[in-house]
């Protein structure tokens, strides 16, 4: 039998540079110049969109005439056929071989830049390395710029897509899709709106109670999520998870966060997020909070503690999402579900699908 987990981390990487704290972004331009010595076209940068009409936020550190900017539409999660397109823009426009790609939002960016990174160097389209470790040669030196904090998009080593022809949804495992460098400046995280703040920054705790509930484990991994989920109790269980201290120890816990899930495998809940992801199109961060609500025979404790946090942060998590599907729809979500082996693995054991039956998992859904 195949073991699913054998290709488990036996060996990790982490980001080699970063800049941290309030102001760092100032950084931005002595590293862009430095990129820019060792050859190649001006650097491109995604953005994302929520900075097309709010300009000023990042006139003051992007070089000027910053021309190479790509707004990144994040109202749907990247797909690979949104990087190709992407990619070819820049081939049209003579602009594939940059010194430097720089991503600045949130995962959905983050993740498109790696992406594009790898696929400008690699060749080929996007949906060829959606899986691990398919990439065969370094990409483009890559900046991430974190806007929103919690997926740890900024330190692990995939970048998320759906391909929206066979519905997959799964990114480029590889080392090479780890960021060069990483400029972590919580000032960038202001005017995040408080409910997104909430459910992004809850992956971070998410990614952590999995990881650590799980059976494949490693003593760094635990390391990093036990710190990770210390910041995330303060920063939630505090009166103002906005405040100027708190989006920095979110920032940091949602860097480790990555740097856990870099290490070990995420759990149950996890793949039901996806299958909402996949079949009703519900953004990631928000989707595992919601799944969050239906957990509380696999983690009582983190699910008791989940709604304590989101009570006090008064943020509502929409109930009743499943209601009046298909039988069809409950197939597929059903199917985007259970393809997600290594987590489920990690959580419930080689036999989870006697778990999670298609009657089971039917009925976690209908309680969401
Ligand atoms: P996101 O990137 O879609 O951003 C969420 C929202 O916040 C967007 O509407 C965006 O416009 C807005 N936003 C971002 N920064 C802002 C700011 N400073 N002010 C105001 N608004 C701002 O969401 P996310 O939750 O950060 O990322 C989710 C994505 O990350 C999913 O595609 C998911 O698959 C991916 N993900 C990747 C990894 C990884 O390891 N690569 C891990 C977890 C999730
Ligand atoms: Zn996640």
């Amino acid at each position: 039998m195949i073991d699913v987990l054998a290709t488990g981390i036996k060996k990790s990487k982490n980001v080699l540079h970063y800049f941290f704290g309030k102001g760092a972004v100032g950084n931005l331009g002595p590293i862009l110049l430095e990129a820019g010595e060792k050859g190649g076209t001006p650097p491109v940068f995604f953005v994302d969109h929520f900075f097309h009409n709010h300009s000023e936020l990042i006139r003051g550190f992007l070089p000027s005439p910053a021309e190479n900017i790509l707004f990144v539409d994040t109202s749907k999660e990247p797909t690979t056929r949104q990087v190709n397109v992407l990619r070819d823009r820049l081939v049209q426009e003579g602009k594939d071989h940059p010194s430097a790609v720089v991503g600045i939002g949130g995962g959905a960016t983050l993740d498109v830049a790696k992406a594009i990174s790898n696929l400008l160097a690699n060749g080929g389209h996007a949906e060829q390395y959606q899986g691990w470790d398919l990439v065969k040669v370094p990409g483009i030196f890559k900046v991430g710029i974190p806007t929103i904090s919690g997926t740890g998009a900024e330190s692990t080593r995939t970048c998320v897509m759906t391909n929206p022809q066979n519905g997959l949804k799964l990114g480029m495992n590889s080392d090479f899709t780890v960021y060069d460098l990483l400029i972590l400046d919580p000032d960038l995280t202001r005017t995040v709106p408080r409910d997104q703040y909430f459910f992004t920054g809850m992956d971070s705790y998410i990614h952590c109670i999995e990881s650590l509930r799980g059976s494949y484990r490693n003593a760094v991994g635990d390391a990093f999520s036990e710190q990770s989920l210390k910041l995330c109790r303060e920063v939630f269980g505090a009166e103002d998870m906005m405040s100027e201290e708190n989006r920095a120890r979110l920032m940091v816990a949602s860097y480790l966060g990555g740097c856990a899930v870099a290490s070990s495998y995420v759990g149950v809940l996890h793949p039901f997020s996806a299958g909402l992801s996949v079949v009703l199109g519900v953004h990631h961060g928000l989707a595992n909070c919601i799944v969050m609500t239906g957990m509380q025979e696999f983690y009582p404790a983190e699910v008791e503690e989940f709604l304590r946090m989101a009570e006090r942060q008064k943020v509502n998590i929409p109930r009743g999402i499943c209601r009046g599907l298909s039988p069809e729809q409950f197939d597929f979500l059903y199917r985007s579900t259970i393809i997600h082996e290594k987590p489920l693995t990690n959580a419930l054991g080689k036999e989870f699908k006697k778990i999670l039956t298609r009657e089971k998992v039917e009925e976690i859904f209908r309680r969401l």
